[in-house]
């Protein structure tokens, strides 16, 4: 482990107070839970990023990049190294005719908004989906049979070795909640259609009035757990172990949509965990099908991750 003073000093030498220390992350994720990360920097330019990650390269230490939190649990015990969260710099995009060019901290739901007004189609799936550009290209969001990684022309990346790239069409692969881009996103761009607003608008409240009737909606969680398998859905095979309506401590499987666990409002990590764990048993002793996570873990869980 490093001389983690001697990190916060180095840090604290670029950043100033932009460097927090012991963040409690919980306000930061839409489950609203998970413990401090040691350092935590909000970025707002890519001088500031590229100081944070030379320190953590420097010192070897890990860090994450934080979107909107709407798709990790963080541990109850934090992440022992540093998080970044991009912010101002990152937050802005340009409609360029069909081309829409967004700042990876964008929030999709203004994306959506702005496809909309410049009556631009393609991202009606994306209505209801709270994450970042950044978050939901890295891990090619979805819904409605529909994926943003079909949108995306381009992505501007800072590398592993600090350096700014751009990624054209052909270099990127995108499955299935899951994407070929490595590094932090900075930039995306992505190519839409020219559109009539009314039947973009209709579509986007399609879309929303199914989301509002089959998730649940206000609550604390992270959107579904698990992915769905080759040819079945995990909230059926939830459904079907008895699982729908289950609880520990705070945390509760969805009534209203099984592959969806919500924070009862005083769930911990923890609790959220267990259920997550009591759930894949239940369904591997029933169809004998081991359910993957969508979700990311951050932080040390109690007994490694799985
Ligand atoms: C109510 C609800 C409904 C949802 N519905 C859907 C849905 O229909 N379809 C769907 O696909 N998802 C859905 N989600 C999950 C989630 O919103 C998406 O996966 C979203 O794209 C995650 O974005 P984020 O910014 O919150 O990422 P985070 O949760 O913060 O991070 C997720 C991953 O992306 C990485 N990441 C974030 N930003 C960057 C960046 N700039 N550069 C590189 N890596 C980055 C993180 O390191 C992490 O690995 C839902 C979530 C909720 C709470």
């Amino acid at each position: 482990m490093p001389d983690w003073q001697q990190v916060y000093l180095s840090l604290f030498e670029v950043l100033g107070k932009k460097v927090k220390r012991n963040q409690i992350l919980a306000p930061f994720t839409s489950f609203r839970v998970g413990g401090p990360a040691r350092f935590f920097v909000e970025a707002d330019n890519i001088y500031d990023l590229k100081a944070a990650l030379k320190i953590a390269q420097q010192f070897n230490f890990p860090w994450f990049i934080l979107g909107r939190g709407t798709n990790i649990l963080v541990s109850d015990n934090g992440f022992d190294g540093l998080v970044l969260r991009l912010s101002s710099g990152f937050s802005r995009f340009i409609v360029e005719g069909e081309r829409i060019v967004s700042g990876a901290a964008v929030p999709l739901p203004e994306l959506v908004l702005g496809a909309l007004t410049n009556s631009l189609e393609g991202l009606d799936f994306a209505v209801g989906i709270p994450g970042s550009v950044g978050g939901a290209v890295k891990m090619n969001a979805g819904a409605f049979g529909k994926e943003i990684g079909s949108l995306v022309n381009r992505v501007t990346v800072l590398d592993s070795s600090l350096e700014l790239k751009n990624l054209y069409r052909s270099e990127l692969t995108f499955g299935y909640r899951s994407s070929s881009v490595k590094g932090v996103i900075l930039e995306a761009e992505l190519m839409l259609k020219r559109g009539e607003e009314k039947k973009i608008k209709d579509q986007m409240e399609m879309n929303f009035r199914l989301r509002k009737k089959n998730q649940p909606q206000g609550c604390f969680s992270a959107g579904s757990i698990f992915k769905n398998p080759p040819g079945d859905k995990a909230f059926r095979l939830i459904e079907s172990a008895g699982a729908k309506g289950l609880k520990v401590g705070g945390a509760m499987v969805s009534p209203q949509h099984a592959n969806f666990i919500v924070n009862l409002g005083k769930a911990s990590s923890a609790d959220i965990y267990s259920l997550i764990k009591e759930v894949r048993e239940r369904v591997w002793n029933k169809h004998n099908i081991l359910l993957e996570l969508e979700i990311e873990l951050v932080g040390r869980f109690e007994d490694g991750n799985f």
